[in-house]
């Protein structure tokens, strides 16, 4: 059988270029997606790639899923040697006063509590193997973003989540690895949440006159750092077969010196001045 590696959310974007990449280094890739029926762009990407993936059904929200998969695959393969925790779920350009509870939560559900679940199931088997945990996190998640509140508060707490448990898990023979992208345009992630511009500014009701120039800025989409899926899978795939991974992976030039900023400037002023300048005005 060879190495094991179960991967969520591969029916579009990073998720699915890692099955692909994972397959051509070797590895027998259980590529899971909350719906089955969405396989067919990973399919034909397999194929075209000349591999072959395990296609299963894991929805990160939901535990029985959960269970369901990571048992059904040590039962098939008898062993499970890594996991790759990429599902997650886009913001919704919403702010707190126009963003319900609700939203909030479910994007906490699916970008953190997914990753806790999943991690949680997996253990025991990677534990067994000397196996390791890589998790696709962001560079919002160690810097936050305007109109990304839910987002990033999900993201930092899976940084916080890893970052404890990694020792953990080291002294039981498992590695944890955290990759994180900057911005990364060509995945179904923005397309996902079904929300267009005017949408958005209608429901901005007063937060209008922030939104907009923030959405000036993202629709100019001429980021320094932006990056495609595969070039992220490239660093999953090498977080996976790294002998000595470091314990974060940052994708690009620019996510080293972005985040570096939280490390160089513990009082938060050149992070307050850069997130403020999305939003096209001066820091007040
Ligand atoms: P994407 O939307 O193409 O991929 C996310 C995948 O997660 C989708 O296939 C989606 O169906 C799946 N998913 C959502 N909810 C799920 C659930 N409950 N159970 C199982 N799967 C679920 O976007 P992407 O950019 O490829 O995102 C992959 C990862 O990269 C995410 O963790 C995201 O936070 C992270 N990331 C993305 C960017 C970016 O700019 N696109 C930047 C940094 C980090």
């Amino acid at each position: 059988t060879g190495r094991v590696v179960l991967i969520t959310g591969t029916s579009s974007g990073i998720g699915l270029a890692a099955a692909v990449q994972a397959a051509q280094a070797g590895y027998t890739v259980v590529a899971t997606m909350r719906d089955t029926t969405r396989s067919d762009a990973l399919l034909k990407a397999a194929a075209e790639a000349g591999v072959t993936v395990d296609v299963r059904r894991l929805d990160v929200t939901d535990p029985e899923s959960v269970a369901a998969c990571v048992t059904a695959v040590a039962d098939s393969y008898g062993r499970l040697d890594a996991l790759v925790n990429n599902a997650g779920r886009a913001n919704t350009f919403a702010t707190i006063e126009t963003c319900d509870l609700a939203t909030y939560r479910e994007v906490i559900e699916v970008n953190f509590l997914g990753v806790v679940a999943v991690t949680r199931a997996g253990l025991p088997h990677l534990r067994a193997a000397g196996g390791r945990i890589v998790t696709v996190g962001s560079t919002r998640g160690l810097i936050g973003q305007p109109f990304n509140e839910g987002y990033s508060a999900a993201k930092f707490a899976v940084e916080g989540f890893m970052e404890s448990l990694a020792p953990t898990a080291a002294g039981m023979g498992v590695r944890v690895v955290m990759v994180e992208p900057g911005p990364v345009f060509e995945t179904a992630f923005g397309a996902n949440s079904g929300l267009t511009r005017e949408s958005l500014l209608t429901e901005a009701g007063p937060y209008r006159r922030v939104l907009e120039p923030y959405l000036d800025w993202v629709a100019r989409g001429a980021h320094p750092g932006a990056q495609t899926g595969r070039e992220i899978a490239e660093h999953i795939v090498t977080a996976l077969t790294d002998p000595e991974p470091p314990f974060r992976v940052l994708t690009s030039d620019w996510a080293r010196e972005y985040t570096a900023i939280k490390y160089t400037d513990p009082e938060g002023g050149r992070v307050r001045a850069m997130t403020a300048s999305w939003l096209a005005r001066e820091e007040d």
